[in-house]
């Protein structure tokens, strides 16, 4: 991982949330920049070196309400369902949909908090189970409760093992939990957070994903019914089980409720997770992590699975994947300076994001390179086929077991029209930083495993360019 990422992106450390306390809107002052209306922090404590024991916790949230029976079970199921609670992982899902689709089945199920985080860049799963691990852990609990679990298993990043540890500890000593918590450190790599990749390591100590048949909701980890939940949802879900749905719509827009979790990096003077309402003008979002430090071309929002947005304009509008044309995902924002090439960078993550499949679908063992090749042909400016990089990001789409051949082409076709001039530019020969070092933090590409094709899974032939 680059340097870039490595300063200011720690646990509990620098670049850590700045709100003071759940309560009224604060002001920041940073550094002389404009000012910017902070919203209350919901998730995080006001202090990074305090807040993460049990004692503080309750002090802070006070303790779960009384749970028990079908009547409480529906309500607040009801209650997720009215808060308009999705999912933080990536995928958006609705949480009371999960939630129901698990607790209809008749086997005892499994919860699993997931905190793998294999993004490379983000840290916000990281950050909120430093900082307030036992939010997460209620919400896990409830999440058991609700869906009839006689065990939560926390899949933790190995950053985060040690804190979660503590507080599984500390929950254990003081007697407050109706379900056995088990901790997991999280295998490495991009697709190990995916759900069915974090079953299969907790199963079977293989982080690949498995398909969707059987789906998880029916027969996961031990067969049972598995309930794989991020874990920043948890900490919502904590939230809405004590406070209630209209409590939780009191933040965010109508129809993308919350705040969310947002790791700001790039060309931003404090890179950092922060803690974002939904609906708040961009510029508000960058002025949290001190500002932009120069002109910028381009947000990438979502993760390396997400959406480039042309950074004109962009400062008035609101966050929100609506407000952005751009889902927010695993709350990953980068923002790229004027004077990096969009297409350099995107076929650094595109060769990144081929070198981290499973190496056992198609799409992933045929389709990725051929596209990450024709990326780099182009960020090389010798590309001319690009009717067949359109042919193949179309091919690939839908074809794997799991959605990273998916979240690859998404990428791909973002860059493609947001940089669109860049493309021609690099057509005709041209780049704008043709020796320029990579920016956006990657982790060296993997040397390929090679085709692992299973029986039963579809393939793909391309040429490469
Ligand atoms: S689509 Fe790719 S990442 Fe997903 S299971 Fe298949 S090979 Fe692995």
């Amino acid at each position: 991982m680059t340097a870039t990422m490595s300063a200011g992106i720690v646990p509990g450390g620098v670049g850590a949330p700045r709100s003071e306390a759940a309560g009224g809107p604060r002001e920041l002052e940073a550094r002389g920049r404009p000012r910017a209306m902070l919203p209350p922090s919901r998730l995080l404590p006001a202090d990074s070196s305090t807040g993460a024991d049990l004692a503080s916790h309750l002090r802070r949230h006070g303790p779960l309400p009384p749970r028990r029976g079908a009547r409480w079970r529906a309500g607040a199921l009801e209650a997720v369902a009215d808060a308009g609670l999705v999912g933080r992982g990536g995928a958006g899902f609705p949480t009371a949909r999960k939630l129901r689709s698990v607790a209809s089945q008749r086997r005892r199920a499994v919860v699993v908090a997931n905190g793998t985080e294999g993004e490379p860049a983000s840290r916000k799963d990281r950050v909120l189970l430093a900082r307030a691990p036992h939010l997460v852990l209620d919400g896990a609990v409830v999440a058991a409760e609700l869906v009839g679990a006689s065990q939560v298993v926390a899949v933790v990043h190995p950053d985060a093992r040690s804190p979660v540890d503590v507080a599984v500890a500390e929950r254990r000593a003081a007697g407050v939990d109706t379900v056995a918590i088990r901790v997991v450190t999280a295998a490495a790599g991009f697709v190990a957070g995916e759900a069915s990749a974090v079953v299969n390591w907790v199963a079977n100590g293989r982080p690949v994903p498995v398909g969707k048949n059987p789906r998880m909701s029916e027969r996961g980890i031990g067969r049972r019914p598995t309930l794989v939940q991020n874990v920043e949802t948890l900490a919502h879900l904590a939230l809405v089980a004590r406070h209630g749905a209209a409590w939780y719509r009191a933040a965010g827009t109508p129809d993308e409720p919350g705040t969310v979790l947002v790791t700001l990096l790039g060309a931003v003077a404090e890179p950092g997770v922060y803690e974002v309402e939904v609906g708040t003008a961009v510029s508000d979002v960058l002025a949290r992590a001190g500002g932009a430090t120069e002109p910028l071309q381009a947000l990438l929002v979502g993760g390396y699975f997400g959406t480039w947005v042309p950074a004109a304009g962009i400062g008035a509008r609101p966050f929100s994947a609506a407000g952005l044309g751009a889902g927010l995902g695993a709350g990953l924002v980068a923002a790229l300076p004027a004077r990096v090439c969009g297409i350099a960078e995107t076929a650094r993550l595109v060769r990144y994001l081929a070198s981290e499949s499973a190496g056992q679908c198609g799409p992933c063992v045929f389709g990725l390179p051929a596209i990450a090749g024709a990326f780099e042909s182009l960020a090389a400016g010798r590309w001319a086929g690009a009717g067949r990089l359109d042919h193949w990001l179309e091919e690939i789409v839908g074809r794997g077991a799991c959605g990273h051949p998916d979240g690859v082409a998404h990428l791909a076709r973002s860059a493609l029209d947001v940089f669109a001039d860049e493309v021609a530019d690099h057509r005709s020969g041209w780049c704008r930083a043709p020796h320029a070092a990579p920016f956006l933090p990657h982790l060296e590409p993997r040397s390929h495993p090679g085709p692992r094709l299973r029986t039963g899974l579809q393939t793909l032939q391309l040429r490469q360019p």
